[in-house]
């Protein structure tokens, strides 16, 4: 699994890093950022769900 954000999606409405801070940061723009773009463990789940959950379609995940 590899996850991605595309920053000219990106708005900054923070679901990422609020619901997976282990996988998502954000910059100081307060956009999102990936801290873990190989994920393992309880962290595949929560890239699956900031995948769609992001409101902008900026996260990608690719198996
Ligand atoms: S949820 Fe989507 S739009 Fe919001 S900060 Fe994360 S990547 Fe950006």
């Amino acid at each position: 699994m590899r996850v991605s954000i595309d920053a000219g999606r990106c708005q900054g409405h923070g679901r990422c890093f609020t619901g997976a801070p282990t996988v998502f940061g954000f910059d100081d723009l307060g956009n999102g950022v990936v801290l873990v773009t190989e994920p393992n463990g309880e962290d595949v789940a929560l890239a699956r769900l900031a995948e769609a959950n992001c409101p902008e379609h900026a996260i990608t995940v690719v198996e």
